[in-house]
């Protein structure tokens, strides 16, 4: 990306104030309500710097959480949570015995780096389960939950198909990543992806970030890295079971389950039928069989 026409305008390290339309200058996408925006996240670019984790906790003011390493990977903040909203994983491929991994695939080395994120879902299921209205669709087609509406009633956290959302331990109630939303409002990009240092995190209109990670994915198969694929935009995995797709989608190499993503996700509420139906032929089974045994017992007892 070029530099904007406008950069020239604000040489000084520090001006004096909020730069208008600051996203503009930073990642080349101007913020308007009305228009839907999200993150692309290519995940061959990432390298696991956690410059997003620390970004996304200073500008929310997030503590630190659930530091300390698992044994399963030099990753040290474990997953998403109430007070993580961005979490890299790291997945070591290194395998065992004969399995052991002895070379590198193109633009890939053996240790797969993702930042996980809320996928502010075009059909969303955490809102769709919110009894309170806290959980609402924002001017920026987004995701955001309410704090001061928020009850702690939980529904959301089954209702997730990612296993995002999590009631906080300190105050009962859901929190999650809000894209930034308070930046958003004031024209900046969202603290993560003007933190990563390699554009592995993009921000930008949803259309935009579509063909720019279509042209990505034909990128990478024409240099040999054919198991590039996009899960979350339209018509892709992770984009199923009603969800429509993912504002904030991904470039992945190996199949969703290794980055603990689901390889089909579905909405709750597109269980509710078939769980009621089900219930029902249940409940029809049982009273014929009670009706079909009295009527056996009155026999035996003529
Ligand atoms: S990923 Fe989960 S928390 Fe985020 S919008 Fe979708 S359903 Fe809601
Ligand atoms: S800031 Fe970018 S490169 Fe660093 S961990 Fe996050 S996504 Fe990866």
């Amino acid at each position: 990306m070029g530099v904007h026409p406008r950069a020239l305008d604000y040489a000084e390290s520090l001006p004096d104030g909020v730069i208008p339309d600051e996203s503009e200058l930073t990642c080349g996408t101007r913020i308007e309500p009305g228009k839907s925006y999200g993150f692309f996240t290519d995940t061959t670019l990432c390298i696991g710097c956690k410059a997003c984790e620390v970004a996304c906790k200073e500008w929310n003011g997030l503590p630190a959480d659930n530091l300390g390493l698992t044994g399963n990977s030099y990753d040290n903040t474990g997953d998403l949570g109430a007070n993580t909203w961005r979490h890299v994983a790291f997945v070591e491929k290194i395998g065992s015995g004969d399995d052991r991994a002895r070379e590198m695939k193109p633009f890939q080395s053996n240790w797969l780096m993702m930042s996980d994120v809320c996928k502010h879902c075009a059909n969303a299921p955490c809102l769709e389960a919110c009894p309170t209205g806290s959980i609402f669709r924002t001017e920026f087609d987004t995701v955001v939950v309410q704090q001061d509406i928020c009850n702690g009633c939980g529904y959301c956290v089954p209702a997730c198909p990612f296993g995002v959302v999590e009631l906080s331990l300190e105050d009962g109630k859901a929190h999650k990543c809000t894209l930034c939303y308070d930046r958003l409002k004031g024209g900046l990009e969202p603290a993560c992806a003007k933190s990563c240092p390699t554009d592995s995190i993009q921000f930008g209109e949803i259309e935009d970030l579509f063909g720019r990670a279509r042209r990505r994915v034909e990128d990478l198969h024409g240099k040999g890295a054919t198991d590039a694929y996009l899960y979350g935009a339209p018509d892709t995995p992770g984009a199923t079971g009603g969800l429509k797709h993912l504002n904030a989608f991904f470039l992945l190499t190996d199949r969703p389950e290794v980055y603990n993503l689901p390889v089909a996700p579905t909405r709750a509420s597109d269980r509710v039928r078939p769980s009621f139906l089900t219930g029902l032929a249940a409940m029809a089974g049982l009273t014929l069989a009670a009706a079909a045994l009295m009527s056996a017992g009155r026999e035996r007892g003529r």
